[in-house]
Formats: C-alpha cells, structure tokens, sequence
C-alpha cells in the first residue's frame, strides 16, 4: 500500500486507485492474484507472515476488495461472500431459532424466496412488511419486537424507497438491527450507515462489479464489536461462505469505475424514465429519480449522484404488448441482472407469476451505452 494521503479523498479517486493499493513487491500499479491457499511457517514454527495462515481466512485480494468498498461505504469494516444470496444468508443465520424478523414486503424474489423457507425451516417469526409505508413499519416493529429488520431501498423491481432514518428509529426504539440491501443504489449513490442503518448489504455481483461476469456478495458495519458482527465473521471463517482470489481481484478491478459507471447509468436512466413517462404505449413509470415517484424526497434526501440504473415501467395492455415489445428490443439483451455496463430488459412477471407483479412490467437494467442508442430501440420495440 502507498502513504495515505493526508485530506481525505472523494469517492472516484479512491475508486481508480483501488484505495492506493498496489504491488509492493513488483512495483506494479496493479495488484497481483495471490492463490495460494497456506502460508509457510520458519523453522521456529512462527509464521512468515502474521497475517496469512490459510485462504479461508487470509485472503490478500479479498481483504484489498473489502477496504474499497469500506472506503466507498464509509464503513469501519466490509466482508465479502461468494454471492449476495451467501451475504443474506449470513445475515438470517444470527438470528435465534423462535425470535421474529421484519422484512420488507415485494423485494428481490430470491432473497424473500430463501428467507421463508429458512424462517419456516428455523421456527422463525417471519413478518412481511411494505417498509416504505412508515406507518406500517412502525406497527410491524411494535407488535412483533424482531430481532433483524430488513429494507431493501431502491427495492428490485418496483423501485419503492424506504427512508433509512425512520426505518432506523423504528428499529433500534424496540431493540432491532436495521439492515439495508442497497444493491440498487450501489456504495456510490447510498451510504446507508450514515442514515443510521447497523448494516448494509450488497449483492457485488451488481453494479459494484458492473461487468456481468462475477459473482459476489458483501456486508459492512461502522460497529466491529456488536455481537451480530462477530458471529457473521467467525462464521464465514470456519463455514467458508467465501471469495476466490480471483473473483475478488476481478472485483477490485471493476470497482475502480464503479462512480463512473453509476454515474453514466444513473444519466441515463432518467433520461429513459423521462422518455418514457411521455410514450402513449406505456402506463407507468418507476423510477425514484423522477419528481412524481412517491419515493421520490426520500430518495433525494438519502442518495446523492443520481438515482441508479435500475428502472420498470409498465406497459399498457399487459402481457402480450410486453413480451412483443421485449422481444423486438436490439440493443437491451433480455436477461436477469442489473447493475453491469450492458442493458438488460426483464419480463418479471414471467420468472414470478404469482408476486403481484403486473403482467405488463418490463424491468429494465440500464447500461453505460450511448442514451440515443437506448432510446432509438425502446422506441422501435414499443412501435412509436
Ligand atoms: N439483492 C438484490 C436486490 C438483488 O437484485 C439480488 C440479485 O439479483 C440479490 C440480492 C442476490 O444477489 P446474488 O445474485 O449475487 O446472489
């Protein structure tokens, strides 16, 4: 690592120069891949490097991943995970067998899909909660005292926003932990920690990579010494939810745009939202970055930078309209995800039919390409 530098850095720079974290043995800007999995002792049996015993514990390329994004986050401590699924789980397996948590209703269908059946598996209370509504949270905290209450704001796909303030007040006056996914908003946009939230999650596979080509998940705190943090830790340690080398130096790579990219992604959204707030095909819009979104005060007042790059809208006519219009579509590639350089359209009704989703939503993950591009071909695909 180079000195660290004396006034404290904005985010981009922190980002391309990977937290000032280099080669020190070669020289080179670049860190190396480091895959060995044991470390050597000498002959006094003392280690030859007090830091690394064994790759479970001690990896280089994780631990430089994980103090970007500390640093992104403004967080005292990042654990990274093989997913963000493995991160969420993390998180659900602290929690007593018959204690009861609050979740945030109509949220990313794999993390409510795992948490019910892990709930029913542990004889967990599991209470599902439209967070957004204050109110709402407020009477779920009240009467069911969790142990964990989980937002997910900007939420996947319907863009709901939870005031992560409020949410936290609510949670800590019954004792609970506030833990925020804000894989949507990404550590540039967000940083729920400064709002009051005792944890934030990501799934990195996102936009804190943004190249669509790895997997992963993470986990910060400002409180290293709260109970729930030191088990997640030992945790991962010994039950080995963890990082490649090469995963994490592919994280460290992509994170080093990472304010760029959410940046092109975030103008470019709202420019779609805008675009298409106005098209005589198309019913609504869901985007926070827009003035009439309910979220959208909240959303000003808890991001910064723009509003990110994940998008729906809801096309008039429902499914069939929806799913001709996704299948003209040239330049957005029909896939699941979010958060990489190249836009994704989803018909989410179709992965989950029985969610409430509206048959007409197409979710949209929007990229870095030229905005013309993007709205040439929703125009052509919508047939205005
Ligand atoms: N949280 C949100 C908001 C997501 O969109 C996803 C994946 O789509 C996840 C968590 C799970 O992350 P992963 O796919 O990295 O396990």
């Amino acid at each position: 690592m180079t000195q660290p530098p004396k006034t404290p850095l904005h985010p981009a720079t922190i980002a391309a120069h990977a937290a000032g974290q280099s080669d020190p043995d070669t020289g080179g800007v670049v860190p190396a891949v480091h895959m060995a999995t044991t470390f050597a002792r000498a002959e006094d049996y003392s280690l030859l490097n007090a830091d690394n015993v064994y790759l479970r514990s001690h990896s280089e390329n994780t631990r430089m991943a994980e103090r970007v994004l500390s640093a992104l986050e403004k967080a005292a401590e990042t654990l990274l995970f093989p997913s963000g699924m493995a991160a969420v789980a993390a998180v659900f397996r602290t929690v007593p067998n018959g204690a009861s948590v609050v979740v945030q209703s109509q949220i990313y269908w794999g993390t409510t899909a795992w948490i019910r059946s892990f709930c029913e598996r542990r004889g967990i209370d599991l209470h599902e909660v439209e967070t957004a509504d204050p109110q709402a949270l407020e009477a779920a905290c009240a009467a069911h005292k969790p142990a964990i209450v989980w937002v997910e704001t900007p939420s996947n796909p319907w863009l709901r926003v939870t005031d992560i303030a409020g949410a936290a007040r609510m949670a800590h006056a019954v004792g609970a932990k506030l833990v925020v996914d804000s894989t949507a908003a990404s550590p540039v946009l967000s940083q729920p920690l400064a709002h009051g939230a005792d944890m934030v999650m990501h799934s990195a596979t996102k936009g804190i990579n943004g190249h669509s080509d790895v997997l992963a998940g993470s986990l910060s705190v400002n409180d290293t010494e709260a109970p729930i943090w030191q088990m997640i830790r030992a945790d991962r340690d010994t039950a080995g939810a963890v990082l490649g080398p090469m995963e994490a130096w592919l994280l460290l790579r992509g994170m080093r745009t990472l304010p760029l990219r959410m940046r092109e992604m975030s103008r470019n959204a709202m420019a779609l939202a805008e675009y298409l707030s106005d098209h005589p095909q198309v019913e609504s819009v869901l985007y926070p970055g827009l003035p009439v979104h309910p979220g959208h005060a909240t959303a000003k007042a808890q991001m910064s930078g723009g509003f990110g790059g994940l998008l729906s809208f809801v096309v008039r006519g429902g499914a069939a309209p929806a799913l001709r219009a996704v299948g003209r579509m040239q330049v957005f590639q029909r896939a699941t995800s979010l958060g990489g350089v190249e836009s994704l359209v989803e018909h989410r009704h179709t992965i989950e039919p029985h969610t409430g989703i509206p048959e007409g939503l197409l979710r949209l993950s929007v990229g870095i390409e030229d905005v013309d591009d993007l709205i040439r071909d929703l125009a052509q695909a919508l047939g205005q």
